[in-house]
This record gives structure tokens, sequence and C-alpha cells, in this order.
């Protein structure tokens, strides 16, 4: 039954040195109870763990030799109830146990395990004698009692050091707490309502640059430190919370603090407890100090501000345009100035630009989309000048201007701006006048005439088969016009030949004054008989609608020259050198001729 101590078993490693609970006094005066009621040599409490066991307490032996004596317990700490062994020298398996046989020659064993409620195993309480002998019904019971008392001990000792343990955590919670509080600038009050009275913590005393120790817990002297414009709303907010109108109370405003100066704070708190009737008893809440927010989102929107009347005042529209992955757009942002470019307003346009479809010009609506579609396919810069048709300014042009960005979610982003480039463009068209049209006669000049008849060129040559008539038109004796009635006159003889020439001209007729008092023509598709008819009605109208110049009527004659210009020409010269040489041949023949080549 009883084994030797087994040196290789962990929790027979004895402890020799004193164990904190080896000197506890309940212990100890329970084991010198226990020898004296029992009268043995020894009584012992022996404690275990998982990890090893160790004295508790003894009485009755001096504390060196206890060590050996251990090995006796461990049956009892392991059995089910009482261990006792009447003789040790007579029990075969402990016969020859060496602290039997030597000193201090131990005969008796008696051993009760500690066990708690929920068969825990802490230990034992154990009996030892140098004399046999026998433990009566009553004294294994009362042996019991002292296992009892000990287990309750222990068990104790766990509940208190649990607790304590629990103590500890949850007073190093409070105080990390505490520290989070007073890091964050956040103050804490909690108000009593029906006393009227409020607790403030260190914490948001100090928001308001107080001492702890001063301020009052008057609500009344709080109220007084709201700042004169805020008081009305706070007092409403506080009171649609004690009325249950809202979950919470939350408010933002401004209190004076000691030096006289006002903060801006926002104020959270909750009613915690209320009377039967609902009415509030109690209530809770935090302080935070927001002066530094407020003068950012105040510096912010400043900012934005300026940045909003900028881009208003900026003629044209600014705007953020976004196109979706799914093809829908919408501008993010558009200017005030949207109001002149599309004649509506951002609000328009906010979550839809389809509106956009119908201001564009029909004419150039397949051009504006494209554009963005290269420019979001590209991502290189958005440009395009396109007309606008508008209820307003009528028919006006454009000018679009945007950097394109791809966003995460696939959609582009352009941030750009329209303007109105309408007088640009008119002054455009009169440039291009400028360039193209002899100011004189309003016919084209020479350089743009050649351009005009080289296109002519190049659709009969694509055409393979085609011809066009070219008329070389020169105004006889000119200048004996000039000599005779001045310059002036000459130059209204020119203008009244070339008003007569335009009204002779069909719809893809070209004409040019290619020359002082020399004009050509190019008429697609005509023949040399269909010129010549041409060229008749020509001179037939020059006679009939002649020059008058005060009472004197200005004889004006034509000489034209004909030659047909077809995809064999290399060049446009070519033709028309060929009227010209008919031309020649009209004025050799006499002037106010026709010629044909
Ligand atoms: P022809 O019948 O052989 O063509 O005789 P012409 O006098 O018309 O021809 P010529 O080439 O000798 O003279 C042309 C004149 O046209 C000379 C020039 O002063 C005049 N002329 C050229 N340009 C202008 C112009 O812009 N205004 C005026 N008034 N005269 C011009
Ligand atoms: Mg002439
Ligand atoms: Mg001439």
């Amino acid at each position: 039954m009883l084994a030797p101590a087994k040196p290789d078993d962990k929790r027979t490693q004895l402890h020799t040195e004193r164990s904190p609970d080896v000197a506890d006094e309940r212990f100890d005066g329970l084991t010198r109870l226990a020898r004296r009621h029992f009268s043995v040599a020894v009584t012992l409490i022996v404690r275990v763990d998982a990890e090893q066991q160790w004295l508790a307490s003894c009485d009755g032996i001096p504390f060196a030799q206890t060590p050996r004596v251990l090995s006796f317990c461990e049956q009892a700490t392991d059995s089910d109830d009482l261990l006792v062994v009447p003789d040790i020298l007579a029990d075969n398996c402990l016969h020859d146990h060496p602290h039997a046989i030597h000193p201090p020659c131990i005969r008796f064993y008696a051993g009760c395990p500690l066990r708690t409620s929920n068969g825990e195993t802490l230990g034992a309480f154990c009996l030892l004698d140098t004399t046999p002998r026998e433990l009566d019904d009553g004294q294994r019971e009362c042996l019991r009692d002292f296992a009892r008392l000990a287990t309750a001990i222990v068990e104790r000792d766990d509940v208190v050091a649990r607790l304590k343990e629990d103590e500890d955590a949850l007073r190093e919670r409070e105080k990390r707490m505490a520290l989070a509080i007073a890091g964050s600038g956040t103050g804490i009050w909690d108000r009593n309502i029906p006393t009227n009275e409020i607790h403030y913590s260190e914490g948001w005393k100090a928001i308001l640059g107080y001492a702890d120790w001063e301020l009052t817990n008057q609500i009344n002297d709080s109220y007084k430190r709201v700042h004169p414009d805020d008081l009305a709303y706070v007092q409403a907010t506080i009171q649609a919370h004690f009325d249950q109108k809202t979950p919470s109370y939350e408010v933002e405003h401004r209190i004076r603090c000691k030096d006289g100066s006002y903060k801006w704070i926002s104020s959270r708190g909750k009613v915690v407890s209320r009377d039967s009737e609902g009415k509030p008893l109690r209530m809770i809440g935090t302080t935070t100090d927001i002066t530094a927010m407020r003068a950012m989102s105040e510096r912010l929107q400043e900012t934005v501000d300026l940045i909003t009347s900028l881009t208003n005042e900026v003629p044209g529209l600014v705007f953020q345009y976004r196109l979706l992955p799914n093809g829908e757009s919408f501008f993010s942002y558009a200017s005030a100035g949207i109001k002149d470019i599309y004649e509506i307003t951002p609000e328009q346009v906010a979550t839809s630009a389809a509106v956009i479809n119908e201001i564009v010009h029909l004419d150039d609506l397949a051009a504006y989309r494209a554009s963005l579609e290269v420019s979001a396919a590209t991502l290189m810069p958005w440009h395009l000048e396109y007309r606008v048709q508008l209820p307003g300014q009528g028919l006006r042009w454009r000018q679009g201007d945007a950097q394109p960005r791809r966003l995460e979610d696939g959609s582009t982003l352009w941030h750009g701006f329209i303007t109105d480039v309408t007088e640009r463009k008119r002054i455009e068209v009169e440039l291009k006048e400028f360039a193209t049209i002899d100011f004189m006669t309003q016919l084209p000049n020479r350089r743009y005439f050649m351009v005009q008849i080289e296109a002519e060129l190049a659709r009969i040559q694509r055409a393979k088969e085609g011809f066009a008539a070219i008329l070389m038109c020169d105004l006889d004796h000119f200048k004996s016009i000039n000599d005779t009635w001045g310059h002036a006159v000459g130059d209204r003889a020119l203008r009244h030949f070339a008003t007569i020439l335009r009204g002779q001209l069909g719809e893809k007729d070209i004409a040019g004054r290619v020359g002082g008092e020399e004009f050509a023509v190019v008429l697609p598709d005509a023949d040399i008989t269909e010129a010549r008819a041409f060229a008749e009605r020509l001179q037939q109208r020059i006679v009939e609608a002649s020059l008058v110049e005060g009472d004197r009527r200005i004889a004006l004659t034509v000489s034209i020259g004909i030659a047909v210009m077809n995809a064999a020409d290399a060049s446009a010269d070519a033709p028309l050198s060929r009227s010209d040489t008919a031309l020649y041949r009209a004025k050799e023949r006499g002037r106010n001729r026709i010629e044909c080549h």
C-alpha cells in the first residue's frame, strides 16, 4: 500500500524550503490540535499541486526530518478516503520502509486526502506514530474533520487570491482608462438631476483651466459658463433628452474658461437612471475640447469658400466630371458658370449629365462624345471646340479643356473648364476671310481660288471620268477706264463686274479674282458648250446692267478664254494656262469675245 518515495516522480521532489503557507498559523494550529487530540508523535499537512508536493505544517518532529516522512503521504493524497496503516512493520508493502526500520522509526500511519468540493486534490492531513495503533470510527471521522478544515482554509485562500487578482486587474483597467481619458483631453461629469448637483472630473476642470478644488457643483453655475448665444440651444437639447425624445444628449457649444476666453466643447451624455414615472435622476457624460478641431474645420471651410468663389468668379464653367464604368456620367462639381455656358444649374447635372446631349449642337454631338471617349481611353487631355444651342443665347461656340484621371473603380474623372469662344470663333472666321476673300470684290482671292480649283481637280481625278470648264475673264481696256474716269470708278467697275459674275454662278461653281481685272471661273461637270453658254450669258448681263457714272454710261466689256480641266491634268496650272491662251486669242481677235482652247 504505502510506497517508498519515488525519486523520479515529479511530485515527490520535496520542498525543503518553507513554502509561504508553511508558516501559516492556521495550519500550525490545526496540526498542534490534532497531535494532542490523537496523541500521536507527528501530525502533518502535506500540500500537492500538479508539479510538486510540499509541507504546509508539521508538529512533533524537527522540520529537517520531515521531508523524508513526506513520502508516506503520497498514497493518502491520491486515495479516495482515509488511509490507515496500523503497523507498518506488519504491512506487506511497507515493512522494510527505511523510515520504519531507521529513525524516526515510524510504525503507524493515517492520512486523509484534502479534497475540494469539485474533486481537486490539495494534499493530505496525516498522523504518524512510533508505536502501532488503531483508529476507531469516531477518530476516523475526527481526522476527516481536520482534513475538511484544512481544505476550507486552502479553498478560502484561493478565493481570496482570485478576488485579489480580479481586484488588481480591475484597478489596472481603471487606471488605464483614467490615463486614456486624461490623455484624450476628455472630461467626465456626473449630474444628480433632482438635487441640481453636478460633479466634474479633474480632467473636465482642466479643460477650462481650473484646478480640481475650484468650481462649485451647482448646475446653475455650470449654465453661467455656457456662451449666452448657445445657452438656449444647450438647455433645449438636455430637456429633449430628459423628456426621452432623444436616445442620448449630444451638443457642441462654447464655454467660458477660467481666464474668460471661450472654448468650443463637445458634450455627450445619457440619463442612466430614472424614477418610476420616467423622471431623470442621474445623467453621466463626457466633454471634449474641440476648439482646435473647430478652428481647423473653419479654416477648411474658408478654403472651400475661397475655391468655390474663385471657380464661380472665373468666367466659364469649372468642373469635375465623372464617367462611371457602366457609361453613366455626371458633374460631381460644376461652378456657377454653368448658368452661362449651358443655361442650366449645377444640380441639373449633379446625378446625370444626360441633359448635355440636348444642349450640344446636333452637328457636334458625335464629336463631343467621341472626344470624351478617346480621352477616357487614352487618358490624354480632353480638348474640344464645339457649338451649343441655347434657349437664351442661341448658337454659341464652347471650348472645353480637361485633364482625365482613372479612379480605382475604373471610373474616369476629369478636372477642367469650359469657356465661351464665340467671339474668338467669329474673329477667326473674319481672319480666314481676310486671308481668302478679296476685300474689294468679296470674291475668293487668287490664293484661295487656287486651293479651290486644286480641290476640284482632285475630285475629278478621284471620279476618273469627271471634268470641269475653266473660264478666264479679263476686262477690256481697263486701263483706259481708270485713265478716263479715275481709279475710284475703276474700282466700282471691278465690283460691278464681280456682282454680275457672282449672280451667274451656280451652287457648285467657283469664281475668284486672280489678277487686277482678271477673274477665273470653274464650272464643275460643264463641257465647252455649257461653258460657252455661261460666258455668253455673262457678257449679255454686262451689256444689260451697264455701269452709270453721273449721267454717263461707262462701256464695259469682257474677253473670255475657255478650257476644260480633266483627270489627265497634273495640276490646275495646266488648264488655267490653256484658258489663258484662249483668252489671249480673244484679245487678239478684237476683245469682248469668247475663245475656246
Ligand atoms: P486689255 O484690254 O488688253 O486687257 O487692256 P487693259 O488696259 O485692260 O490691260 P492692262 O494690263 O494694260 O491694264 C490693266 C489695268 O488694270 C492696269 C491697272 O492700273 C488696272 N488695275 C489693276 N488693278 C486695279 C484695281 O484694283 N483698281 C483699278 N482701278 N485699276 C486696276
Ligand atoms: Mg484688261
Ligand atoms: Mg489684264
